[in-house]
Parts: C-alpha cells; sequence; structure tokens
C-alpha cells in the first residue's frame, strides 16, 4: 500500500510493502531515506563518532519532550535520565533514555523517513552528492539518527510512549527498510541497541565511548551515565 501521514506540519509521502500475513512486516524505506543512508555511511567515515552526538541529542529532546507533555497533562514524571551500556562479547553499544517514546506511528514516519528538518536541510546541501561537500557541512546540519549506519550493521530500537501501555521494536540493518513489532513489557523510554560493524568495535569499549561521550556531554542538561559512571 502506499500512505501520507502529516510530520512536523509537513506532510511526506511513504510507500511501504508489508507482507501482511507475517507478524513481524518489513517497511521499506523512503527513498529520501536510502539515499540519505548511503551518502551518510559513504562520505562521513573520518568524522564517524558524530553518532554519539546525534543520539545524545536526540534522547535529550526526549526527555524535554516527555517533561513538558507529562507535566502539561497533571503528571509528575521521574528522575529523567540518558544511560550508556556496553556488551562486549556481543559487539554491543546500547543507548537508553526514560523520555517520552515512540508510537508507532511516530517511529515509521520518524526513524523512516526524512520529515525532519535538519536531516532535510542535509539532504537539500548535498544534492550534488559530493562527498567532500557532504564532509563540509556535516557541521552546519546534525545527521541525525542515520549516523548510526556508519558504525552499526544492525539497530534495534525498542521504545515505549510515556502514555502508552504497549511498546514496539524496531529493527533495520540499514539497507533498505525496516520491521516493526509490538513488544511487552517495556519500559517508557527508547532503548537503542547498536550491533557494531566488525571495524567499528571500539564502540563497544566504555573506556573508548567516555572519551566521546565527554566531548558531547553538553548535548544534554540531563544525567548522562556511561556504563554506569557519571559523565
Ligand atoms: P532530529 O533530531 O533532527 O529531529 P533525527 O534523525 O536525529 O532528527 O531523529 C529523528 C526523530 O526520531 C526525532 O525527531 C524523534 O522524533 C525521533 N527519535 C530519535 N531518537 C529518539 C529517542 N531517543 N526518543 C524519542 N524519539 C526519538
Ligand atoms: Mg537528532
Amino acid at each position: 500500500g502506499s500512505g501520507r501521514l502529516i510530520a512536523n506540519s509537513r506532510v511526506v509521502s511513504i510507500r511501504f510493502s508489508a507482507s501482511d500475513a507475517d507478524s513481524n512486516p518489513t517497511y521499506e524505506f523512503q527513498a529520501e531515506t536510502k539515499k540519505l543512508l548511503d551518502i551518510v555511511a559513504k562520505s562521513l567515515y573520518s568524522e564517524v563518532e558524530i553518532f554519539v552526538r546525534e543520539l545524545i541529542s536526540n534522547s535529550s529532546d526526549a526527555l524535554n519532550k516527555r517533561k513538558f507533555e507529562e507535566m502539561a497533562a497533571g503528571g509528575d514524571p521521574p528522575a529523567l535520565e540518558i544511560k550508556l551500556h556496553f556488551d562486549k562479547s556481543n559487539n554491543k553499544l546500547i543507548i537508553e533514555d526514560n523520555g517520552i517514546g515512540m508510537s508507532q506511528e511516530e517511529a515509521m514516519t520518524n526513524l523512516g523517513t526524512i520529515a525532519k528538518s535538519g536531516s532535510q536541510d542535509f539532504m537539500t546541501a548535498v544534492k550534488d552528492e559530493n562527498s567532500a561537500s557532504a564532509q563540509s557541512i556535516i557541521g552546519q546540519f546534525g545527521v541525525g539518527f542515520y549516523s548510526v549506519f556508519m558504525v552499526a550493521d544492525g539497530v534495534d530500537v525498542f521504545t515505549r510512549r510515556w502514555n502508552e501501555d504497549v511498546g514496539l521494536h524496531w529493527r533495520s540493518t540499514g539497507d533498505s527498510g525496516y520491521t516493526i513489532e509490538p513488544k511487552e513489557g517495556l519500559n517508557v523510554g527508547t532503548r537503542i541497541e547498536l550491533t557494531l560493524k566488525p571495524d567499528s568495535r571500539e564502540y563497544a569499549d566504555p573506556s573508548h565511548v567516555k572519551k566521546i561521550v565527554q566531548k558531547y556531554s553538553s548535548f544534554t542538561s540531563f544525567p548522562l551515565y556511561c556504563d554506569g559512571e557519571h559523565v
């Protein structure tokens, strides 16, 4: 099928091909998304570590959004924080926040299409597909979530919106699409597990990542923990 969603007051079309009989359907990324993934993966290798900054800033945004939305609804959000965990034997870097989380529709829109101003501006600026220009403008625009595919060949997002009972599991290998399925028993917020590419294993090492996190900790005003240690 094909559908249209309103995202951040911008209308975007999404095309997806779900294998309906399946309980774990595969959705295709929007064509623009594929292009962005391609450019990000191929041209930003000299600044790979910026994916850490993008993840921290997304978690920070999510914590702010939860704070305001839950308080506006008369609720009292718990202590809001960001935690990085490491699973060296499984080659994983994990970032977790107890922020706003995403509904299924939000996950499909926010993680599957380029509706976001930063990414949109980035794409416009690299229209010539010149990798040198992509590198020079990376500082001006956040490339956002997709930068994780520079270091990961598998990305699992577990997320549950603060005002919903059931969460979901989004997964992508960054090739052409993603799967999404409901998931019981999740905490409120978002947990992103990166399965690292063989040449990016250093990101499963807490001491390596801690140094990078220190550079970018100013991107959030919330407590940030790296392997249990306050950064
Ligand atoms: P931007 O941050 O510029 O909006 P990104 O590509 O970094 O673009 O992220 C895309 C969107 O995905 C965000 O706007 C947000 O809606 C959603 N998102 C990403 N990470 C999280 C998270 N940790 N918690 C909740 N939503 C998230
Ligand atoms: Mg972002």
